[in-house]
């Protein structure tokens, strides 16, 4: 062995308490440190031939790098749908790398029973039946790429070809309908080899919404003479949090032959407050269901679910076995079923924080999360140099100047709130104005928080006038 490894073995319970000690200092010190750095980044070095050792390295990740890091685990990153890592998360994330199983199949190992028991909690939480099955994936972008596979499968079952086994090239031009369609979704569409382009937008309903018309959906799908289509709806766009109504989608069914994909990324959420569970209901009618959980759930990155209705397409599409073997069945091992073979513990994270703050924890933290997003546009709506885009749906605000959103106007107050520090918020483009928007899905953020956002924002807005 190295010298410098073996030496790192015989203090390993010294490093991790150094490690220890770093993590502390970063996580209780997020509140007093720039929200992000816009200073540039160190130059790379070259590749060390005899290496510092655990402790030499840690001594120069904190000298040269971690100073330049985003805290974008604390309360005032607004920008992009952030969440940051709850206290028993972040044991979890911990604890998965010190196990470092392989969640791709049992190995010998209990782990994938505990991945199965947190598939079934989180599918209890967003309100899915047992007709649907999960598996974790890195992200939601992943997770409607699994999502779509499934249903370009099933496209070619109505069909009568078997895409998995004789390619997407014998499939024709697939059909894909969606209103305001997250931009994953074309990536997806790239990947599959169904096309960026089939990805059609339906008109969305009239009165500052971004929710599908459904009639115009009705009307789309008539169009097409009997199908087979695919219809992403959408739960939770990450402008204004609209959501399509699931009901009335799954219930065009009875007309017209569609997989019904639906978007929840981080809109599947509202499913766990009963004041916010309307919007998400119907969910459960979905044949494939995308959820992240390194936004709402905070859980660190990476990671999300997929469930599907039909485990069999997906063991068609994604299973990884000699074909001299019996395919799997019940309970599949998980790498037949998304693009990942070896992977890690994902679940583990996703379940301490569940085992440690419940349902009830979870829910606390978006109702409050969203009653912050409402407070921070009341303030808003209040002040004569800024103006919301859109009502506050759920716990994003969309807002702009209210004078001259120009795109350069717009950006510098952007840049303005992030060189000040206190805050960041991402630009946007909505109904064809250029906005702001603050998203609210960290469990740290409080009610002083959301006041020092808003006072950001108004010196910013100011700067630029
Ligand atoms: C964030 C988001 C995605 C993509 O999620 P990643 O985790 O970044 O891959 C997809 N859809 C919606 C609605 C989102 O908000």
């Amino acid at each position: 062995m190295h010298r410098t490894l073996a030496d790192d073995l015989s203090r390993l319970p010294a490093l991790l308490q150094s490690a220890r000690d770093f993590a502390a200092g970063e996580v209780t010190g997020l509140d007093n440190r720039p929200v992000v750095h816009l200073d540039k980044a160190p130059d790379p070095e070259p590749l060390p031939a005899e290496g510092a050792g655990a402790e030499g390295a840690l001594a120069r990740f904190a000298e040269r790098w971690a100073p330049g890091f985003s805290g974008s685990a604390g309360a005032r990153y607004l920008g992009f749908v952030t969440g940051g890592a709850t206290p028993a998360s972040l044991t979890g994330d911990w604890l998965t790398s010190t196990f470092d199983q392989n969640a791709s199949g049992s190995g010998g190992s209990s782990a994938t029973a505990l991945e199965r028991e947190t598939l079934g909690w989180l599918r209890e939480l967003f309100g899915l039946s047992e007709a649907h099955s999960g598996a974790f994936v890195t992200g939601a972008t992943v997770s409607n790429t699994v999502g779509l596979a499934i249903a370009r499968e099933w496209v070619g079952e109505r069909r009568g070809v078997c895409v998995s086994r004789e390619g997407a090239a014998t499939l024709g031009p697939v059909d894909v309908l969606s209103g305001s369609p997250h931009s994953s979704v074309a990536k997806a569409l790239s990947v599959l080899g169904i096309g960026r382009d089939r990805l059609r937008t339906v008109p969305v309903l009239s009165g500052n919404r971004e929710a599908v018309d459904v009639e115009q959906l009705a009307a789309a799908l008539e169009a097409l003479d009997g199908g087979p289509a695919i219809v992403v709806a959408n739960a939770g766009t990450v402008n204004t949090v609209d959501f399509d109504d699931l009901r009335a989608i799954a219930a065009l069914k009875e007309r017209y032959d569609f997989w019904l994909h639906v978007d929840a990324a981080f809109g599947a959420f509202a499913a766990l407050s009963p004041t916010y569970a309307h919007l998400a209901e119907g969910l459960d009618a979905a044949d494939s269901v995308c959820v992240d959980l390194h936004k709402w759930l905070n859980v660190p990155y990476d990671a999300a679910v997929q469930f599907t209705r039909r485990q069999d397409l997906q063991i068609r599409v994604f299973h990884n076995a000699s074909p001299y073997l019996r395919l799997p069945t019940a309970d599949p091992d998980f790498l037949h079923l998304t693009p990942e073979n070896s992977q890690r513990l994902r679940a583990l994270p996703a379940w301490f924080s569940l085992a440690a703050y419940g349902s009830a924890g979870h829910r606390e933290i978006v109702e409050r999360n969203v009653a912050l997003a409402r407070r921070l546009g009341e303030r808003i709506a209040g002040t004569g140099q800024l103006r919301l885009l859109a009502p506050v749906r759920l716990n994003v605000v969309c807002f702009t100047l209210a004078d001259e959103p120009t795109q350069e106007r717009v950006n510098a107050v952007a840049r303005a709130v992030a060189a000040s520090g206190e805050a960041f918020v991402t630009p946007t483009v909505y109904d064809g104005t250029q906005g702001l928007r603050a998203a609210f899905s960290n469990w740290r953020t409080s009610e002083v928080d959301t006041d020092r956002v808003f006072d950001a924002l108004l010196t910013a807005a100011a700067s630029v006038s």
